[in-house]
This record gives structure tokens, C-alpha cells and sequence, in this order.
């Protein structure tokens, strides 16, 4: 027989499960959304696990999108500037976030963050999360578009396990395509997956060593990469 644990309404201690602190993290998100409305700034959240290819997929559309659109990145990170040093090299605004313990972005940070850009000459921000597919999906940050990146070599059941984070994602990016085979993982399956949580979210599959699929992200988000 199988036996489940699980909390009751009103019997959850996590704290950043609190209803106050998300209904301030929600204020928060709107301020952060107008002000980058206000500027025609496309936000981006970009949210996975450490390793799934966030930073990749970034370069990869910088790179791609960069002739076009003027372009910054936050970086969010615990401790590490290791993915800022990437994305700085690229010769685009990039500001650090680290979170110390806390292993998500919120929308304060964000905000903190938006103020150490120029937002008058901006088109397009890219905003790496934290890696976590948990947490991030209650903390919404006051971006247009949120994409969730999972890699084959995380195995067949991450969608499945983290289904919150795929409810609330425009777009599911399945990166490491080319490792699909080695690792024996159906990269149709994790899509069917996608698409049974919820059926508005693109999902596109991508090799962002190569940029393989870069395009077709773009185009999900609805930006126009060509020149
Ligand atoms: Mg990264
Ligand atoms: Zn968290």
C-alpha cells in the first residue's frame, strides 16, 4: 500500500510559502512590469537547474538577437559570478544578483537590479534565476515572458516532478538534445509532458552549444530575430 504524507491547508511552515510575503513579492512584480512597460522593455525570466543550460541559452540569444535589439542580463546566483563574467564578455549591460541563501530571485532584487541600468536605451533584458524549478515558479518577477529550461541529462522525469514551474512557463526549452540518444531519454515524451500541464506552453527543443533551436526560442518568445 502507498503511503503519502502531506501538510494540511493553514499547516505549511516553509516561509516562502507565507501568503504575506507573496502578496508583497506580487506589488512588487507589478511596479517592476510597469516601469519596464513604460520603457517598451521585453523581460524575460529564465528559470531552471543549475546546469540545465540558462547562461548558454542566454549567450545564445544575445549573440542572435544582439544586431537588432540592445540588450542587458541579470544574473542571479547564491554566492558565484561565474555566469555574469560569460554574459559581461559579450559586451552587454549585465548586473549581478546574488542571493546569498536564498535560492530563488523575488521581484525586490529585481527591482534593486533595474536600477543599475540605463532602461532609456533598452529593448530586451534576459533574467537567469536562480537555478531551483521549485520555488521560483511562486515568485513572479514583473517579466512578459518566463522560460523554463530542462537538459536530457537531467533524465526522463523533470517535468513531471516539477509541475508548478511548467504550469506557469510560456516556453520549455529542452536543452542537451544531442545527448538524448547516450542518455536514453525521449525528448517527445518530456514535450507530451509539457503539453499535459499546460497546453498553451511552447516547447521548443535546443543544442545551445551549437545554437541549434536558438531561433525557434526566439520566435516562441515572440521576438523577431531577423535582420
Ligand atoms: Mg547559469
Ligand atoms: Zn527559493
Amino acid at each position: 500500500m502507498t503511503q503519502i504524507v502531506q501538510s494540511e491547508p493553514g499547516e505549511i511552515f516553509d516561509i516562502e510559502l507565507d501568503e504575506n510575503l507573496k502578496r508583497a513579492n506580487d506589488l512588487i512584480a507589478e511596479e517592476n512590469r510597469k516601469q519596464l512597460q513604460k520603457h517598451g522593455i521585453r523581460a524575460i525570466d529564465v528559470m531552471g537547474s543549475v546546469g540545465a543550460g540558462k547562461t548558454s541559452l542566454i549567450e545564445q540569444l544575445v549573440r542572435l538577437l544582439k544586431p537588432r535589439y540592445r540588450i542587458a542580463a541579470f544574473k542571479g546566483d547564491l554566492t558565484s559570478k561565474i555566469d555574469y563574467e560569460r554574459i559581461e564578455s559579450l559586451g552587454i549591460q549585465a548586473v549581478q544578483i546574488n542571493t546569498g541563501r536564498e535560492c530563488h530571485l523575488d521581484a525586490n532584487l529585481v527591482k534593486k537590479a533595474l536600477l543599475k541600468l540605463d532602461l532609456t536605451a533598452l529593448d530586451l533584458l534576459f533574467i537567469e534565476n536562480v537555478g531551483n524549478l521549485i520555488c521560483p515558479a511562486d515568485f513572479p518577477l514583473g517579466s512578459d515572458k518566463r522560460i523554463v529550461v530542462i537538459s536530457v541529462t537531467e533524465g526522463p522525469y523533470m517535468v513531471v516532478k516539477h509541475p508548478f514551474i511548467f504550469a506557469d512557463a510560456d516556453v520549455a526549452v529542452i536543452n542537451k538534445i544531442d545527448l538524448a540518444r547516450p542518455m536514453d531519454v525521449d525528448t517527445d515524451k518530456l514535450a507530451g509532458d509539457v503539453r499535459n500541464i499546460n497546453a498553451r506552453t511552447s516547447v521548443v527543443l535546443t543544442n545551445c552549444r551549437t545554437g541549434e533551436g536558438v531561433k525557434q526560442v526566439a520566435a516562441a518568445l515572440g521576438i523577431d530575430s531577423a535582420s
